[in-house]
């Protein structure tokens, strides 16, 4: 098995999303043991604590219904220089925290990439493709703009900071999708993403579509960063998060993706998010999440636990 430098960060961001809790998301995720999960599979953890965000400056937007701006502003300057530094020294795990992160994780490995003159591959495994701009989205939440702003869309200049390298849409796939909103199927159409929702799934499974992702990696001999959304997964198996959406992946399906991930060798960066253990029941989403992050770092079916719930 390869042996890896993980270097885990905690993000305790809430302010991109409606619903508190979130910031409780990386002491969960060391109270399910993901430090030591690593660790027993041969890997290096260090454990960088928790992120703290740039200070915060005054900022307005035109759009009255955001929610939380300075606050993400903050975190996305503090973070995508941190993952831009830690990127060169591991493979960093940011335990979020909730999905606002991925501005800051997004455009810190893309400048990081483009100065090693790599190719930045993401796969983005969620219910909602986090793609407005600042304009189009109506809840205000920030949580649902980070791919959006990654992928350089309009209207992110003079608040959030300048992308050293935006991504190339042809370069993304989102796994998962069942609710998108009509301003972000807009953004999507034509836009070059790989899309497979939950219906392309079922009706080919993830191993089909994953291994067609992959094998473009493969052909541009790209490195991966995948973004874990808790409501990727279905709430049965994953309650604790704020954005339930019904039909979504099953235990075996995430545990395949994690496990194909594994095999191709190409993963460079991991985030978790949206876990928020207020809304969990007694840690199991937080455990389900370190076992798929195990899965993806090298624990194999056949030595997976027996445990009772
Ligand atoms: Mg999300
Ligand atoms: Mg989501």
């Amino acid at each position: 098995m390869r042996q890896t430098t993980c270097i885990l960060l905690g993000v305790p961001v809430q302010d991109g999303t409606g619903r508190l809790g979130c910031d409780m998301g990386p002491s969960a995720y060391r109270a399910a043991g993901i430090g030591p999960a690593l660790q027993s599979l041969g890997h290096t953890v260090i454990d960088r604590g928790n992120l703290v965000p740039a200070p915060r400056r005054d900022l307005t937007h035109a759009n009255p219904a955001l929610h939380g701006l300075p606050e993400i502003v903050a975190w996305t300057e503090a973070l995508s220089q941190t993952v831009y530094e830690t990127g060169a020294q591991g493979l960093t795990i940011v335990l979020g925290g909730d999905h606002s992160l991925a501005a800051g994780t997004l455009a810190g490995h893309a400048r990081r990439a483009s100065e090693d003159g790599r190719k930045l591959f993401v796969l983005w495994l969620d219910a909602h493709p986090d793609l407005h701009t600042l304009e189009t989205t109506e809840s205000g939440h920030l949580h649902g703009v980070p791919m959006g702003y990654a992928l350089g869309l309009p209207g992110f200049a003079g608040t959030f900071p300048p992308l050293a390298a935006a991504l190339d849409p042809s370069r993304v796939c989102m796994m998962g999708l069942r609710s998108v909103d009509a301003a972000e199927r807009r953004i999507l159409a034509g836009s070059g993403v790989h899309v497979h929702d939950m219906r392309a799934i079922d009706e080919n499974g993830v191993g089909v579509l994953l291994r067609r992702f992959l094998d473009i990696v493969e052909a541009q001999d790209g490195i991966l960063h995948v973004s874990l959304d808790v409501d990727f997964l279905d709430p049965d198996i994953a309650p604790g998060v704020g954005t339930t959406v019904p039909g979504g992946a099953t235990f075996r399906e995430a545990h395949l993706i994690m496990e194909m991930l594994h095999d191709s060798g190409r993963v460079a960066s991991l985030d978790l998010v949206e876990l928020n253990p207020f809304l969990d029941d007694r840690g199991r989403t937080a455990r389900l999440m370190v076992d798929l992050t195990a899965s993806l770092m090298g624990r194999s079916v056949l030595d997976r636990p027996t445990r009772s719930y």
